[in-house]
């Protein structure tokens, strides 16, 4: 731990609100490479959120907590109902299609804590659909999604986003309350650099910070670590309640978008 803190280079408490984004990525500017990289780690981001949400507000689980930490980040994302965070989603659901091309099929990926990852993909495609058929409609043919299904996503997201908000509702925060969270940024090798410039600018962090002050209050300051952690990962460690981003994954976005 101490030879991690020597990296540190930035190490704050903030709020939203005095989070300089004068060096934010415009999303209409942005490569698509760049737009692909963040979208994907937005929606871990989020995430790993979920898994937060559930710890710090101790909600109970009915089903996989895997799957509701999915589903939680892609009800917010369709929330900010942006096009960035549209074109996340779209970007999430193609990693997994990408990744679950190699998934093994034996009995520990079927017992695993995680759904498939074609699964995965598929749940984001029909959520999108069940939104709006219209828009995601590309999004649908190109997973060969039937039109059969699209009522049944509809139905499916409805209950999903009810199902979280009005969970989340008994936790709703005043006007104007802010949850404290502590930012640190690992000072980053050279082959991270691009990771940690990416994940800055597209104020992503930023964003997840915004959705969590709108419609929760978390009892405790949260931290957000960005960090090259030997493996392609990002994860929810309740010990010191923080969300870890391993510069790793983020360039595992990048080598993903690079080969296909
Ligand atoms: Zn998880």
């Amino acid at each position: 731990m101490a030879n991690y803190i020597k990296h540190l280079i930035l190490s704050l408490i903030v709020s939203n609100l005095v989070i300089a984004n004068s060096y934010a990525l415009d999303p209409n500017a942005m490569t698509e490479r760049e737009e692909y990289i963040a979208g994907n780690a937005y929606h871990v981001l989020m995430h790993e959120m979920g898994h937060l949400v559930i710890d710090q507000l101790r909600l109970a689980i009915l089903g996989q907590e895997e799957d509701a930490a999915d589903n939680f980040a892609t009800i917010a994302l369709i929330d900010e109902d942006t096009e960035f965070a549209d074109n996340a989603l779209a970007n999430t659901a193609h990693f997994w299609f990408v990744l679950s091309d190699s998934q093994s099929s034996d009995a520990s990926t079927y017992f695993a804590e995680h759904d498939l990852d074609i699964q995965r993909a598929y749940r984001i495609v029909c959520h999108l659909v069940g939104v709006d058929a219209e828009a995601f409609d590309y999004l649908a043919k190109a997973a060969e999604l039937a039109e059969d299904n699209y009522d049944t996503c509809g139905a499916n997201f409805e209950q999903t986003a009810d199902s979280w908000f009005s969970t989340l509702d008994a936790h709703k925060p005043e006007p104007g309350f802010e949850n404290q969270v502590e930012l640190i940024y690992q000072e980053p090798e050279p082959q991270f650099e691009t990771a940690l410039s990416i994940l800055r600018e597209s104020l992503i962090v930023e964003d997840a910070i915004a959705f969590i002050n709108t419609y929760v209050a978390l009892p405790n300051v949260i931290t957000f670590r960005a960090a090259s952690c030997g493996e392609a990962n990002a994860f929810y460690d309740s010990s010191d309640i923080s969300i870890t981003m391993c510069y790793e994954l983020i360039n595992l976005y990048a080598e993903i978008f690079d080969e296909t």
